[in-house]
Protein backbone atom coordinates (compact mmCIF):
# COMPACT_ATOMS: atom_id res chain seq x y z
CA UNK A 1 0.00 0.00 0.00
CA UNK A 2 1.31 3.65 -0.57
CA UNK A 3 1.62 6.61 1.58
CA UNK A 4 -1.72 7.78 -0.09
CA UNK A 5 -4.78 8.21 2.23
CA UNK A 6 -8.17 9.23 1.12
CA UNK A 7 -9.80 11.99 3.12
CA UNK A 8 -13.59 12.88 2.55
CA UNK A 9 -14.70 15.99 3.80
CA UNK A 10 -18.26 16.03 4.02
CA UNK A 11 -20.63 19.94 4.23
CA UNK A 12 -24.34 19.85 4.55
CA UNK A 13 -25.72 22.47 1.93
CA UNK A 14 -27.30 25.59 4.03
CA UNK A 15 -27.66 22.93 6.78
CA UNK A 16 -30.23 25.34 9.33
CA UNK A 17 -32.56 26.80 6.86
CA UNK A 18 -32.74 23.37 4.87
CA UNK A 19 -34.13 21.81 7.63
CA UNK A 20 -36.43 24.35 8.05
CA UNK A 21 -37.30 24.33 4.25
CA UNK A 22 -37.70 20.92 4.66
CA UNK A 23 -40.28 20.69 7.28
CA UNK A 24 -41.82 23.43 5.96
CA UNK A 25 -42.77 23.54 2.46
CA UNK A 26 -44.53 26.94 2.16
CA UNK A 27 -40.44 27.97 2.80
CA UNK A 28 -39.12 26.39 -0.01
CA UNK A 29 -37.67 28.67 -2.97
CA UNK A 30 -37.66 31.58 -0.82
CA UNK A 31 -34.94 33.54 1.19
CA UNK A 32 -34.67 32.06 4.71
CA UNK A 33 -32.68 33.29 7.35
CA UNK A 34 -31.58 31.67 10.87
CA UNK A 35 -30.33 33.97 13.26
CA UNK A 36 -31.16 37.18 15.84
CA UNK A 37 -34.71 38.81 14.92
CA UNK A 38 -34.04 41.80 12.19
CA UNK A 39 -34.95 44.47 14.76
CA UNK A 40 -32.77 42.80 17.35
CA UNK A 41 -28.77 43.31 18.17
CA UNK A 42 -27.46 39.56 16.57
CA UNK A 43 -26.01 38.13 13.62
CA UNK A 44 -27.32 35.45 10.77
CA UNK A 45 -26.37 32.14 11.91
CA UNK A 46 -27.32 30.11 8.69
CA UNK A 47 -28.67 31.93 5.18
CA UNK A 48 -30.78 29.59 2.63
CA UNK A 49 -29.29 29.74 -1.23
CA UNK A 50 -32.09 32.50 -2.23
CA UNK A 51 -31.14 35.05 0.65
CA UNK A 52 -27.59 34.50 -0.19
CA UNK A 53 -28.27 35.83 -3.70
CA UNK A 54 -29.17 39.09 -1.57
CA UNK A 55 -25.57 39.06 -0.25
CA UNK A 56 -26.99 37.28 3.05
CA UNK A 57 -24.31 35.18 5.08
CA UNK A 58 -23.46 33.86 8.64
CA UNK A 59 -22.03 36.19 11.11
CA UNK A 60 -24.12 39.52 9.21
CA UNK A 61 -25.66 41.59 11.74
CA UNK A 62 -29.50 40.71 11.05
CA UNK A 63 -30.45 44.13 10.37
CA UNK A 64 -27.73 44.10 7.53
CA UNK A 65 -29.69 41.34 6.26
CA UNK A 66 -33.01 42.59 6.73
CA UNK A 67 -31.57 45.57 4.48
CA UNK A 68 -30.47 43.47 1.93
CA UNK A 69 -33.53 41.38 1.82
CA UNK A 70 -36.77 43.13 3.26
CA UNK A 71 -38.83 39.88 2.21
CA UNK A 72 -37.17 37.44 3.48
CA UNK A 73 -37.90 34.89 5.97
CA UNK A 74 -36.44 35.23 9.51
CA UNK A 75 -36.62 32.16 12.07
CA UNK A 76 -34.96 31.81 15.86
CA UNK A 77 -34.49 28.01 14.45
CA UNK A 78 -34.43 25.03 16.19
CA UNK A 79 -31.19 24.05 17.27
CA UNK A 80 -32.14 21.03 19.24
CA UNK A 81 -33.85 19.76 15.80
CA UNK A 82 -30.60 20.77 14.19
CA UNK A 83 -28.29 18.47 16.47
CA UNK A 84 -30.79 16.01 15.87
CA UNK A 85 -30.30 16.28 12.17
CA UNK A 86 -26.37 16.64 12.88
CA UNK A 87 -26.31 13.49 14.84
CA UNK A 88 -28.17 11.48 11.79
CA UNK A 89 -25.89 12.25 9.74
CA UNK A 90 -22.30 11.60 11.92
CA UNK A 91 -24.15 8.43 12.63
CA UNK A 92 -24.26 7.51 8.55
CA UNK A 93 -20.64 9.00 8.62
CA UNK A 94 -19.57 6.58 11.31
CA UNK A 95 -20.69 3.77 9.13
CA UNK A 96 -17.98 3.83 6.27
CA UNK A 97 -14.93 5.24 9.11
CA UNK A 98 -14.78 5.40 12.37
CA UNK A 99 -12.04 7.99 11.76
CA UNK A 100 -14.76 10.71 11.79
CA UNK A 101 -13.84 14.15 12.97
CA UNK A 102 -16.96 16.51 13.62
CA UNK A 103 -15.53 20.11 13.22
CA UNK A 104 -19.13 21.40 13.58
CA UNK A 105 -22.86 20.84 13.52
CA UNK A 106 -22.95 20.16 9.87
CA UNK A 107 -18.88 19.43 8.60
CA UNK A 108 -16.76 16.54 9.12
CA UNK A 109 -13.56 14.83 7.73
CA UNK A 110 -13.49 11.65 7.21
CA UNK A 111 -10.30 8.92 6.73
CA UNK A 112 -11.41 6.18 4.94
CA UNK A 113 -8.28 5.14 3.45
CA UNK A 114 -8.84 1.84 5.56
CA UNK A 115 -11.96 1.21 4.09
CA UNK A 116 -11.66 1.57 0.58
CA UNK A 117 -10.98 -2.49 0.44
CA UNK A 118 -14.33 -2.62 1.54
CA UNK A 119 -16.67 0.30 0.01
CA UNK A 120 -13.98 0.65 -3.21
CA UNK A 121 -12.89 4.26 -4.07
CA UNK A 122 -13.16 7.58 -2.10
CA UNK A 123 -15.93 8.50 -4.80
CA UNK A 124 -18.02 5.67 -4.49
CA UNK A 125 -17.78 6.35 -0.27
CA UNK A 126 -19.01 10.11 -1.26
CA UNK A 127 -21.64 8.90 -3.49
CA UNK A 128 -22.97 6.49 -1.40
CA UNK A 129 -22.84 8.63 1.63
CA UNK A 130 -24.84 11.62 -0.55
CA UNK A 131 -27.78 8.88 -1.69
CA UNK A 132 -27.86 7.85 2.34
CA UNK A 133 -28.15 11.24 3.69
CA UNK A 134 -30.91 12.31 1.01
CA UNK A 135 -32.88 9.15 1.85
CA UNK A 136 -32.57 9.70 5.65
CA UNK A 137 -32.56 12.77 6.35
CA UNK A 138 -34.02 14.51 3.08
CA UNK A 139 -31.19 17.14 3.42
CA UNK A 140 -28.02 17.02 0.54
CA UNK A 141 -24.45 17.16 1.55
CA UNK A 142 -21.62 18.46 -0.91
CA UNK A 143 -19.16 15.97 -0.61
CA UNK A 144 -14.74 16.64 -1.26
CA UNK A 145 -12.43 13.72 -1.80
CA UNK A 146 -8.91 14.13 -1.48
CA UNK A 147 -5.10 13.20 -0.32
CA UNK A 148 -5.55 15.28 2.30
CA UNK A 149 -7.81 17.66 4.72
CA UNK A 150 -6.87 20.82 2.99
CA UNK A 151 -7.84 19.73 -0.10
CA UNK A 152 -10.88 17.36 0.92
CA UNK A 153 -12.17 20.92 2.21
CA UNK A 154 -10.96 22.79 -0.88
CA UNK A 155 -13.04 20.19 -2.66
CA UNK A 156 -16.19 20.08 -0.88
CA UNK A 157 -16.17 23.64 -1.50
CA UNK A 158 -16.19 23.30 -5.72
CA UNK A 159 -19.43 22.52 -6.46
CA UNK A 160 -21.76 23.18 -4.25
CA UNK A 161 -24.73 22.82 -3.50
CA UNK A 162 -24.91 19.13 -3.43
CA UNK A 163 -21.66 18.40 -5.08
CA UNK A 164 -18.73 15.76 -5.29
CA UNK A 165 -15.37 16.88 -6.33
CA UNK A 166 -12.40 14.54 -6.45
CA UNK A 167 -8.87 16.24 -5.85
CA UNK A 168 -6.09 13.83 -6.85
CA UNK A 169 -2.33 14.20 -6.61
CA UNK A 170 -2.59 14.39 -10.22
CA UNK A 171 -4.73 17.32 -10.67
CA UNK A 172 -4.66 19.24 -6.88
CA UNK A 173 -1.46 21.76 -8.87
CA UNK A 174 -3.69 22.70 -11.80
CA UNK A 175 -6.81 23.16 -9.30
CA UNK A 176 -4.89 24.76 -7.25
CA UNK A 177 -2.93 27.23 -8.81
CA UNK A 178 -5.64 29.76 -9.97
CA UNK A 179 -7.35 30.00 -7.04
CA UNK A 180 -6.53 33.35 -5.04
CA UNK A 181 -4.14 32.72 -1.96
CA UNK A 182 -6.81 33.71 0.52
CA UNK A 183 -8.71 29.86 -0.02
CA UNK A 184 -5.53 28.62 2.50
CA UNK A 185 -7.26 28.20 6.03
CA UNK A 186 -5.04 30.44 7.90
CA UNK A 187 -4.87 33.06 5.15
CA UNK A 188 -7.24 36.03 6.31
CA UNK A 189 -7.33 39.73 6.63
CA UNK A 190 -3.67 40.18 8.20
CA UNK A 191 -1.71 37.69 6.07
CA UNK A 192 -3.47 38.15 2.98
CA UNK A 193 -2.30 41.84 2.71
CA UNK A 194 1.32 40.83 3.82
CA UNK A 195 1.84 38.13 0.66
CA UNK A 196 -0.11 40.75 -1.71
CA UNK A 197 2.93 43.08 -0.37
CA UNK A 198 4.80 40.37 -1.59
CA UNK A 199 3.48 40.25 -5.00
CA UNK A 200 1.97 36.63 -4.14
CA UNK A 201 -1.95 36.96 -5.11
CA UNK A 202 -2.43 33.31 -6.32
CA UNK A 203 -1.57 30.20 -4.75
CA UNK A 204 0.31 29.47 -7.31
CA UNK A 205 2.27 32.47 -6.91
CA UNK A 206 2.69 31.31 -3.27
CA UNK A 207 4.12 28.07 -4.81
CA UNK A 208 6.70 30.04 -6.78
CA UNK A 209 7.79 32.34 -4.26
CA UNK A 210 11.27 31.47 -2.99
CA UNK A 211 11.16 29.72 0.68
CA UNK A 212 13.65 31.93 2.05
CA UNK A 213 12.35 35.46 1.58
CA UNK A 214 8.61 33.92 2.84
CA UNK A 215 10.58 33.05 6.30
CA UNK A 216 12.18 36.18 6.94
CA UNK A 217 8.28 37.22 6.70
CA UNK A 218 6.48 35.00 8.23
CA UNK A 219 8.81 32.85 10.41
CA UNK A 220 7.81 28.52 10.91
CA UNK A 221 4.90 29.56 9.41
CA UNK A 222 6.20 29.63 5.69
CA UNK A 223 7.15 26.12 5.25
CA UNK A 224 3.26 25.29 6.18
CA UNK A 225 2.27 28.00 3.83
CA UNK A 226 4.32 26.56 1.39
CA UNK A 227 3.57 23.29 1.74
CA UNK A 228 -0.21 24.01 1.44
CA UNK A 229 0.34 25.97 -1.80
CA UNK A 230 1.99 22.47 -3.76
CA UNK A 231 -1.23 20.55 -1.96
CA UNK A 232 0.30 19.11 1.29
CA UNK A 233 -1.08 18.91 4.43
CA UNK A 234 -0.11 16.15 7.08
CA UNK A 235 -2.71 16.60 9.46
CA UNK A 236 -4.37 13.60 10.69
CA UNK A 237 -8.09 13.34 11.02
CA UNK A 238 -8.60 13.23 14.81
CA UNK A 239 -11.74 11.38 16.12
CA UNK A 240 -11.91 11.82 19.73
CA UNK A 241 -14.50 11.93 22.51
CA UNK A 242 -16.75 14.70 23.67
CA UNK A 243 -17.18 16.11 27.10
CA UNK A 244 -21.05 16.61 26.95
CA UNK A 245 -20.99 19.61 29.02
CA UNK A 246 -17.95 21.89 30.60
CA UNK A 247 -19.35 23.01 34.14
CA UNK A 248 -17.65 25.20 37.01
CA UNK A 249 -19.19 26.40 40.70
CA UNK A 250 -18.35 27.95 43.61
CA UNK A 251 -19.86 27.19 47.30
CA UNK A 252 -19.71 30.61 49.29
CA UNK A 253 -18.18 29.75 52.69
CA UNK A 254 -21.02 32.08 53.78
CA UNK A 255 -24.39 32.79 51.96
CA UNK A 256 -24.50 35.86 50.26
CA UNK A 257 -26.79 38.46 49.19
CA UNK A 258 -24.30 40.58 47.43
CA UNK A 259 -24.83 40.92 44.07
CA UNK A 260 -21.89 42.52 42.60
CA UNK A 261 -19.86 39.82 44.70
CA UNK A 262 -22.20 36.99 42.57
CA UNK A 263 -21.43 39.00 39.37
CA UNK A 264 -17.37 39.02 39.78
CA UNK A 265 -17.88 35.25 40.51
CA UNK A 266 -20.18 34.29 37.62
CA UNK A 267 -17.20 36.20 35.44
CA UNK A 268 -14.61 34.14 37.41
CA UNK A 269 -16.40 31.05 36.70
CA UNK A 270 -17.05 32.09 32.16
CA UNK A 271 -13.24 32.62 32.34
CA UNK A 272 -12.97 29.38 33.66
CA UNK A 273 -15.69 27.40 31.27
CA UNK A 274 -14.63 29.22 28.61
CA UNK A 275 -10.59 28.24 29.07
CA UNK A 276 -11.80 24.74 29.41
CA UNK A 277 -13.99 24.69 26.39
CA UNK A 278 -11.03 26.33 24.41
CA UNK A 279 -8.67 23.41 26.12
CA UNK A 280 -10.91 21.16 24.51
CA UNK A 281 -10.96 22.29 21.19
CA UNK A 282 -15.46 22.66 21.56
CA UNK A 283 -17.81 25.36 21.79
CA UNK A 284 -21.17 25.20 23.34
CA UNK A 285 -24.29 26.67 22.20
CA UNK A 286 -26.27 26.92 25.68
CA UNK A 287 -24.86 28.53 28.64
CA UNK A 288 -26.52 26.81 32.08
CA UNK A 289 -26.74 28.86 35.06
CA UNK A 290 -26.77 27.01 38.52
CA UNK A 291 -28.28 28.52 41.65
CA UNK A 292 -28.86 27.29 45.33
CA UNK A 293 -30.37 29.41 47.71
CA UNK A 294 -29.59 29.03 51.75
CA UNK A 295 -32.11 26.50 52.10
CA UNK A 296 -30.32 24.34 49.62
CA UNK A 297 -33.04 24.33 47.21
CA UNK A 298 -31.31 24.17 43.57
CA UNK A 299 -32.57 25.59 40.64
CA UNK A 300 -30.90 25.81 36.77
CA UNK A 301 -31.82 27.58 34.11
CA UNK A 302 -30.52 27.81 30.32
CA UNK A 303 -30.15 29.98 27.14
CA UNK A 304 -29.55 28.71 23.85
CA UNK A 305 -27.27 31.15 21.66
CA UNK A 306 -27.45 31.64 17.96
CA UNK A 307 -23.79 30.51 17.55
CA UNK A 308 -22.11 28.41 19.40
CA UNK A 309 -19.29 29.96 21.70
CA UNK A 310 -15.98 29.73 23.72
CA UNK A 311 -15.63 33.55 24.85
CA UNK A 312 -15.45 33.89 27.98
CA UNK A 313 -17.70 37.30 28.42
CA UNK A 314 -20.70 35.74 25.79
CA UNK A 315 -21.02 33.22 28.63
CA UNK A 316 -20.65 35.69 31.23
CA UNK A 317 -23.21 38.00 30.11
CA UNK A 318 -25.49 35.13 29.06
CA UNK A 319 -24.66 33.64 32.92
CA UNK A 320 -26.05 36.82 34.11
CA UNK A 321 -28.78 37.77 32.40
CA UNK A 322 -30.21 34.35 33.86
CA UNK A 323 -29.13 35.37 37.26
CA UNK A 324 -30.65 38.87 37.59
CA UNK A 325 -34.38 37.42 36.74
CA UNK A 326 -34.26 34.77 39.64
CA UNK A 327 -32.35 37.02 42.17
CA UNK A 328 -35.57 39.49 42.58
CA UNK A 329 -36.80 37.37 45.98
CA UNK A 330 -33.53 38.58 47.55
CA UNK A 331 -33.00 35.08 49.08
CA UNK A 332 -28.87 34.29 50.22
CA UNK A 333 -26.91 32.22 47.78
CA UNK A 334 -25.25 29.52 48.63
CA UNK A 335 -23.89 28.19 45.52
CA UNK A 336 -23.68 29.77 42.06
CA UNK A 337 -22.17 27.86 38.83
CA UNK A 338 -21.75 28.54 35.29
CA UNK A 339 -21.33 25.71 32.33
CA UNK A 340 -21.70 25.48 28.71
CA UNK A 341 -23.74 22.30 27.23
CA UNK A 342 -24.26 21.30 23.85
CA UNK A 343 -20.65 21.26 22.95
CA UNK A 344 -19.99 21.17 19.13
CA UNK A 345 -17.79 18.55 17.88
CA UNK A 346 -18.56 14.95 17.11
CA UNK A 347 -21.45 14.08 19.86
CA UNK A 348 -21.20 10.60 20.96
CA UNK A 349 -18.15 9.66 19.48
CA UNK A 350 -17.31 6.84 22.63
CA UNK A 351 -20.52 4.74 20.59
CA UNK A 352 -17.98 4.29 18.12
CA UNK A 353 -15.29 1.77 20.23
CA UNK A 354 -18.52 -0.38 21.38
CA UNK A 355 -19.97 -1.20 18.21
CA UNK A 356 -20.21 -4.87 17.58
CA UNK A 357 -20.62 -5.77 14.06
CA UNK A 358 -17.45 -7.50 12.64
CA UNK A 359 -17.65 -5.02 9.54
CA UNK A 360 -17.09 -2.35 12.56
CA UNK A 361 -14.54 -3.84 14.35
CA UNK A 362 -12.82 -4.92 11.16
CA UNK A 363 -12.58 -0.85 10.14
CA UNK A 364 -12.04 -0.04 13.64
CA UNK A 365 -8.76 -2.22 13.46
CA UNK A 366 -7.88 -1.20 9.82
CA UNK A 367 -8.35 2.41 10.94
CA UNK A 368 -6.10 1.74 13.83
CA UNK A 369 -3.20 0.67 11.79
CA UNK A 370 -3.92 3.89 9.27
CA UNK A 371 -3.22 5.97 12.74
CA UNK A 372 -0.45 4.29 13.64
CA UNK A 373 1.28 5.20 10.40
CA UNK A 374 -0.44 8.90 9.69
CA UNK A 375 -0.48 9.92 13.45
CA UNK A 376 1.65 11.99 15.65
CA UNK A 377 4.96 10.30 13.72
CA UNK A 378 3.61 12.06 10.61
CA UNK A 379 2.72 15.11 12.14
CA UNK A 380 6.60 15.84 13.68
CA UNK A 381 8.16 15.30 10.44
CA UNK A 382 5.28 17.47 8.90
CA UNK A 383 7.45 20.52 10.47
CA UNK A 384 10.57 20.02 8.79
CA UNK A 385 9.60 21.00 5.40
MG1 LIG B 1 -22.33 23.67 5.64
Amino acid sequence: MSDTRTILHVDMDAFFTSVEQRDRPELRGKPVVVGAPPDKRGVVAAASYEARKFGIHSAMPSRTAYRLCPHAVFLRGDHDKYSRESERVMAILRDFTPLVEQVSVDEAFLDVTASLRLFGSGEKIAREIKRRVRETTGLTASIGVAPNKFLAKLASDLKKPDGLAVITEENKLAILRPLPVNRIHGVGEKTEPLLHDLGIHTIGDLERFPLETLRSRFGVWAGELKARARGEDDRPVVPFSEPKSISGETTFERDIRDEGRMEKVVWELAEEVARRLREEGVRGRTVQLKLRWSDFTTLTRRATLAEPTDDAARIAETALRLLRKELAADRPVRLLGVGAQNLERGAAQLDLFDQRTARKAQLQRAADAVKAKFGEGKLKRGGAV
